[in-house]
């Protein structure tokens, strides 16, 4: 472990970390990246969908050197009860182009080629190193200590070290999440031959889809599951409210294997290997739960900082844009040689301007909601099979009489759960 003293010491070695190491890095500071994995990537765990105008932003064309599976050129929405499926989907071509809109990704090789552009950069990136702790002078942070022991200084740390933070808290930011600011996701990584792949979801080449699913399929819980294509295999998944799970007490396990069977996703997967089965929390708490991210000598990125839009299913862009802020944060401070929390606000700034906050502003209400109106995951998507029974059904009924029929079903359910219930859970879900 090097002795001197660094600009900027970063903590993790995911998307939030490479980001703002190598827009350290490239800006001539001395940034080292401390990684508690064998390799960047080793323990990282996403659906995965990467987003190519966050990472094209860092370092443009990286498409034609990553390390990629597929670019996503159908996404398809799946509501799902226990016998039945709704689709809703859209494929483009364009998505098939440069600069591209997204890409299946495998983080144990995406993080590591990452991690290596930093090091080319003038980076340094050390793996096989917990951080354990903070180093305070007053209130000012000015270093880290290692599980092993070992002390490292610098003008500012980076917190990037994921969901969990044991950075943030040490700093006092804020305390352990609540289980109801946190989605227990569990993937499995299936292999299948590329053209079964390409057959079974209507691929051409090399493109590939993205359905996210919801519905019943959760057991009334919050959450959502997703089913990707890589090139030579699958990552299927699915992730509910930690407090859902304590409170059902359905186990994780049981639920993906719910899903596997489900007659809308198992011809999908039909034949497929499980060569993966991994187990990681993703940040769900919304605007509402985000906690402070500047303090004197410390900024925090990514999901330590539950930059997570989880109805969009996006949180490596969150990431590594909020990575690029705190690095042009430390830029300025040592520019102005002043890393107090007076010159270090400046980035909560940048993340208010930035698409991050105003998207997280937005669907500030949607966890709340959610939380409170379990109908989205049970009655609901009942309901919204039942009318699409009825419409599809052809039974000889005159179809006034099926309109009746729908309607009736409408007022039945509205009178079940409270007066226009239904009509203002829709209202408020589209707001
Ligand atoms: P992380 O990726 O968690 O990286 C943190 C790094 O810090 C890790 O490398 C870790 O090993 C290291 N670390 C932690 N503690 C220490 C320590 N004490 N010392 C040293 N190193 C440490 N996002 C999307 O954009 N698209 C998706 O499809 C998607 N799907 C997801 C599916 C699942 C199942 C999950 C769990 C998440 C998904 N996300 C998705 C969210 C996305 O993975 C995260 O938002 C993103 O990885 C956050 O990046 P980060 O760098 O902040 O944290």
């Amino acid at each position: 472990m090097p002795e001197e003293k660094f600009d900027c010491i970063i903590v993790g070695a995911g998307p939030a970390g490479s980001s703002a190491g190598y827009t350290l890095a490239k800006a001539g500071l001395s940034v080292i990246i401390l990684e508690r994995g064998e390799y960047p990537g080793a323990k990282n765990v996403m659906g995965g969908i990467l987003y190519s105008h966050s990472m094209n932003e860092i370092i443009p064309g990286f498409y034609k050197e990553a390390p990629l599976e597929r670019p996503i050129t159908e996404q398809r929405a799946l509501l799902l009860t226990d016998d039945s499926g709704i689709h809703l989907g859209y494929k483009t071509k364009k998505f098939a182009q440069e600069p591209y809109n997204s890409f299946s990704v495998s983080r144990a090789n995406f993080d590591s080629w990452f991690a290596k552009k930093v090091d080319e950069a003038g980076g340094m990136v050390i793996p096989k190193t917990v951080v354990s702790d903070v180093i305070k002078e007053g209130n000012k942070i000015v270093g880290i200590k290692t599980g092993q022991g070992e002390t490292l200084y610098a003008d500012c740390v980076l917190a990037c070290d994921g969901v969990n933070s044991l950075l943030a808290q040490k700093a006092g930011l804020h305390k352990e999440w609540e289980p109801s600011d946190v989605a227990l996701a569990v993937k499995e990584v299936l292999t299948l031959p590329r053209e079964k792949i390409e057959d079974r979801f209507n691929l051409e080449g090399s493109e590939g889809c993205a359905i996210e699913f919801m519905g019943t399929i959760s057991k009334g819980m919050v959450g959502i599951g997703f089913l990707y294509t890589n090139k030579e295999s699958l990552s299927l998944g699915i992730g509910c409210l930690l407090s859902d799970y304590q409170k059902s007490l359905i186990k994780p396990y049981d639920l993906i294997e719910e899903v596997k069977s489900h007659p809308v996703i198992r011809r999908l997967i039909e034949g497929a290997k499980t060569e993966e089965y991994l187990a990681h929390l993703i940040p769900e708490g919304g605007f509402y739960r985000l906690p402070e991210v500047a303090a004197s000598g410390m900024l925090v990125c990514g999901d330590a900082a539950l930059l997570v839009n989880s109805i969009h299913r996006e949180g490596s862009n969150l990431a590594m844009k909020s990575g690029v802020l705190a690095a042009e944060t430390v830029i300025e401070a040592k520019k102005r040689n002043d890393f107090s929390l007076n010159t270090l606000s400046l980035y909560k700034k940048k993340l208010q301007e930035s698409f991050v906050m105003q998207d997280l502003k937005k669907y500030r209400r949607l966890p709340q909601l959610l939380h409170k109106r379990k109908e989205f995951f049970s009655r609901y998507p009942q309901l919204a099979s039942e009318i699409a029974y009825e419409l599809i059904r052809v039974d000889g009924q005159v179809k006034s009489l099926k309109e009746k029929e729908i309607i009736k079903k409408i007022f039945e359910t509205n009178s079940a759960l409270g007066w226009g219930k239904v009509a203002f859970d829709l209202w408020r879900a589209t707001r």
